[in-house]
């Protein structure tokens, strides 16, 4: 029987797993961490407005039901395409016949000065639970200095955001809700009501990859809601507590995220395979390295052709369509058949801006915006979520704050930071 090694659990490694199912291999599904995470509600648990465990879901749970698949905890360090051996960071050897690299991104910061260490990421459960907490000790902190007669600036009650991508609108919507229907009701002894959200933008537009329209509809709404948007601003550096511009502004914020981009997972890199734009591995029409076929690469550490010369972007649905693809493509090698070249389906792109506004951009030229974008978005999301639990949770969580205006999830939890 072949050994196939799965590197992640995110959206291609599953889908590879579960293509793989029943095909007459064994499959070991090997990730960091021992859940498959939803990446597109992350900024849902910045805000406070959804808990970890509602877009986050056991790897194993998911797994138990796949004939001949098994999980193992651990983070792959090296791998060697000759020896076709990986190697785990606790030592551990897993020999392979083949593998399929799914390890997804990390946080690009394009080598701004200070972006590692005076900003938030938003990649990780951690990055969202970092910036959650982090805005929430501040604000009791700030509560407790103006009890003791400090006056408090608003600066310091200020959130500015770097990337004006779907990440960085969606959080700054959602991020301008809870300040002021939430945070304003909760700390009535502080200045909430002139605490700033800004968006920081280095091209002339939000939602870059969107239609202009869209891009439009999204920044009148933003600004209509209150947020501070700065296009055509780069970003010299961050100080703490400051994103310092090229022309020499400077915004001041209590808490800075950056969602500027994103590069390969470090184990492109240390895989010593050929890389292209951003880091990425690069793949042929059947999604293997050229040198090694019996390796496939999937999802955002890839550069997946698109066909025309240029590479697939990093977004789900290509994780999601690349790792099915694999998983059915080595079950029909396997069983002596050719596999045809990947084909991908674009199904569009969507990105909300807060309560009852989203633009949504579908094949054909369908294009939603306002309420009707929103319901599409809300739908979508709940549909590729993982668990019946989750989305039930889900749906109650949003339900709830639809209607309360309330974020149900603003527990501290763990020591404070020193
Ligand atoms: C905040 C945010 C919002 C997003 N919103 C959207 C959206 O609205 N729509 C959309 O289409 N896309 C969105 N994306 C992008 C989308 O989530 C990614 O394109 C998708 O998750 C890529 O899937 P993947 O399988 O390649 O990687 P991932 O889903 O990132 O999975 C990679 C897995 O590999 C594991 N791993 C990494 N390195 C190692 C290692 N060395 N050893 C073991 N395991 C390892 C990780 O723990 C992880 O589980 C968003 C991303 C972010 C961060």
């Amino acid at each position: 029987m072949q050994h196939v090694v799965v590197i992640g659990a995110g959206f291609g490694g599953l889908n590879a797993a579960k293509a793989l199912a029943g095909s007459g291999v064994r499959v070991t599904v090997v990730d960091a961490n021992n859940y498959h995470l939803f990446q597109p509600l992350l900024y849902q648990v910045a805000i406070a407005g959804l808990d970890d465990d509602n877009i986050a879901y056991p790897t194993r749970a998911i797994l138990r039901r796949l004939p001949a698949v098994r999980f193992r905890l651990g983070r792959v360090e090296r791998i060697d395409p000759v020896a076709r051996r990986v190697t785990l960071a606790d030592g551990a050897a897993l020999d392979y016949d083949r593998l399929v690299l799914c390890a997804g991104a990390v946080t690009n910061t394009f080598g701004v000065p200070g972006a590692d260490t005076n900003a938030f990421g938003l990649k990780h459960l951690h990055d969202a639970d970092a910036v959650r907490q982090h805005l929430l000790r501040r604000f009791e902190a700030a509560a407790a200095e103006a009890a003791a007669g400090r006056d408090i600036g608003t600066a310091e009650l200020s959130v500015a955001i770097v990337g004006g991508g779907p990440t960085g609108v969606e959080l700054a919507g959602g991020m301008q809700e809870l300040l002021s229907r939430v945070l304003r009701r909760d700390y009535p002894e502080l200045p909430v009501q002139g605490a700033t959200v800004t968006l920081v933008e280095a091209t002339d537009r939000v939602l870059g990859t969107f239609a202009p329209s869209l891009s439009d509809h999204a920044l009148r709404t933003l600004r209509r809601r209150s947020v501070q948007i700065e296009l055509s601003a780069s970003v010299a550096r961050i100080d703490p507590g400051a994103v310092v511009l090229a022309d020499g502004r400077r915004i001041e914020a209590g808490a800075i995220v950056w969602a500027a981009g994103v590069k390969a997972a470090p184990l492109a890199a240390a895989s010593g395979l050929a890389l292209g734009r951003g880091g990425r591995i690069v793949v042929d029409e059947r999604l293997r390295v050229p040198e090694h076929p019996e390796i496939s690469v999937v999802g955002d550490i890839a550069a997946t052709p698109d066909g025309k010369g240029g590479v697939l972007p990093q977004v789900a649905q290509v994780a999601i369509q690349g790792g099915r693809y694999t998983g059915r493509a080595i079950a029909a090698e396997v069983a002596g058949r050719a596999a045809p070249p990947f084909r991908y389906r674009d199904k569009g792109s969507m990105a909300t801006i807060g309560r009852r506004a989203a633009v949504s951009e579908f094949p054909f030229g369908l294009r939603l915006r306002g309420s009707i974008g929103w319901v599409a978005w809300l739908g979508l999301h709940l549909l590729y979520l993982i668990g019946f639990r989750n989305r039930l949770n889900v749906l109650v969580n949003w339900a709830w704050n639809y209607l309360t205006y309330d974020h149900g999830s603003r527990l501290l939890s763990g020591e404070p930071p020193a």
